[in-house]
């Protein structure tokens, strides 16, 4: 049997040093992470300059490389005329 993933729509924000995204801890640990990170469900992974910070459907959150951003994900448009934002997710 063939399976396809189901599109699903996630809030994504793209991280840079000093830009205050939602999800980025800049906490150091004991030395431990010393740099920004992300504490994901899978423990902490590191963001870089340029890494996208995706909110999972089940909440929490995780990083994204951008090239592998750019590749998997599409942005989700407003219908044209559509001015009430309304479309906007
Ligand atoms: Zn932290």
């Amino acid at each position: 049997m063939k399976y396809y993933k189901k599109p699903v729509v996630v809030e994504a924000e793209q991280w840079h040093p000093g830009k205050l995204v939602e999800g980025v801890c800049e906490k150091a640990h004991n030395g431990f992470m010393d740099n920004p990170h992300i504490h994901t469900l899978e423990g902490q992974m590191e963001v870089t300059d340029g890494d996208w910070v995706i909110k999972g459907v089940k909440g929490g959150y995780y990083p994204v490389k951008n090239d592998i951003f750019l590749e998997t994900y599409e942005k989700v448009v407003t219908p044209r005329g559509d001015t009430s934002g309304k479309g906007e997710l």
